[in-house]
């Protein structure tokens, strides 16, 4: 019998196809030890897809996303294509996929795992029990905005512009999506923006007061100007619950955030959709990290932030939260029993590839469904 959960696979490029390969053991021990069944399609985007159709993100990719529940995606990306014209380029995967499926909200989790928490650029004691959350604009503001280029000014020297907009539409829904995430948390939330010196930053932090008051009012709302919130993050990160911020500072913002937990191979994303009449929304999921052409091949990647993209998807597209939270207690123990990849070694641990450290987390599994 068909499956109800389709799910979209595009592994892309460098340790993508690899960390990919990890997860699918996880998908296939939810079938066998959980009875979940997926319909897993798997599919090409960036250098992959380029190589194979000549376009980073192919007519193909994009109808089969539209038509799963879910997309899991790898990353994209590598030095073999670094000379294209930009638009040209294997990072026009994602962004086409999330233009086409219309994902404005980008969930960036910033969690410390209690083994991890040595890890950390912070002492410790400043990190141990982190666990916040970046709700990003991904769609609009000045990465989007018009005009924008380079001009060559009447006096022969150039000019380099872009546009910060934000429509009230456009800040409305993803400030929904952010107080909606807070309820479900602690019921707080900051809203970041640079209200002190920017237009689009003032009408930032009015919309959001006014979407506030009028559907969230047990949310406990605050503003916070952008670089504020930066030196917060790096003296006193666990101040924070929900962040919600602009497509330009949520980008900075989840970057340093993910600094500060130590590792860019543990964090995994999700970017949504509005959700439609039967509260069915698109969503895409995947690691922050990139395709790490460094270590591509050399089966030393870290697939938890893959793995953890996949508990998001059980958690966000199907509701599954008891999986999810298997799927991020296995992980757990897998660190807390001394097994590390190379990008989060310590002394005393045991330094595994890739593949063992997707078996630990298959046989973690079996004990916690035993
Ligand atoms: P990166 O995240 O790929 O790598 C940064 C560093 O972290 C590297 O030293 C890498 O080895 C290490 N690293 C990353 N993930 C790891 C993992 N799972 N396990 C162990 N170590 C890991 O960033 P970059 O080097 O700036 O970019 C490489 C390529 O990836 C570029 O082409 C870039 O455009 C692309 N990129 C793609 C995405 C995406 O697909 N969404 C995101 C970021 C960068």
């Amino acid at each position: 019998m068909a499956s109800n959960k389709k799910l979209l696979v595009l592994p892309g490029d460098g340790i993508g196809p690899e960390v990919m390969h990890e997860v699918l053991r996880v998908v296939d021990w939810m079938d066998r030890r959980r009875h979940v069944s997926f319909d897993v399609e798997e599919g090409l985007v960036g250098g992959a897809a380029i190589e194979a159709e000549g376009h980073p993100c192919p007519d193909r990719t994009v109808e089969a996303a539209a038509r799963a529940d879910a997309v899991l995606f790898g990353s994209v990306g590598g030095p073999r294509w670094d000379k294209l014209p930009f638009d040209r380029r294997p990072e026009i995967g994602i962004l086409r996929l999330r233009k086409e499926l219309g994902l404005f909200a980008n969930l960036r989790p910033a969690q410390v795992w209690a083994p991890l928490a040595e890890s950390s650029s912070l002492k410790p004691d400043l990190v141990r029990g982190l666990d916040l959350m970046i709700v990003r604009e991904s769609t609009g503001g000045i990465y989007f905005g018009e005009p924008r280029g380079i001009e060559i000014l009447p006096d022969g020297t150039r000019r380099g512009f872009d546009t910060e907009s934000y429509t009230e539409e456009e800040i409305t829904r993803v400030a929904r999506v952010a107080f909606e995430l807070a309820r479900k948390r602690t019921n707080r939330l900051t809203s970041v923006e640079k209200a002190n010196v920017m237009q689009s930053g003032r009408f930032w932090r009015e919309v959001v007061t006014e979407v506030g008051k009028r559907e969230f009012a047990d949310v406990e709302l605050s503003h916070m100007y952008a670089d504020n919130c930066a030196m917060q993050l790096a003296s006193r990160p666990k101040q924070f619950d929900v962040i919600l911020a602009s497509n330009l500072f949520g980008d900075v913002l989840s970057d340093l955030a993910a600094a500060v937990t130590g590792s860019l191979g543990m964090l995994p994303s999700a970017t949504l959709g509005a959700a439609d009449s039967s509260g069915r929304r698109h969503a895409l999921y995947e690691p922050i990290h990139g395709s790490a052409p460094d270590i591509a091949g050399k089966g030393i990647a870290n697939p938890c932030a893959q793995i953890l993209s996949f508990a998001m998807l059980l958690r966000w597209s199907f509701g599954m939260e008891e999986e999810a939270a298997m799927v991020e207690t296995a992980v757990e123990r897998v660190l807390a029993g001394g097994l590390r990849t190379t990008d989060i070694m310590v002394p005393g641990a045991a330094r595994v590839g890739t593949t063992v450290m997707g078996e630990a987390v298959i046989r973690e599994l079996d004990k916690i469904a035993a």
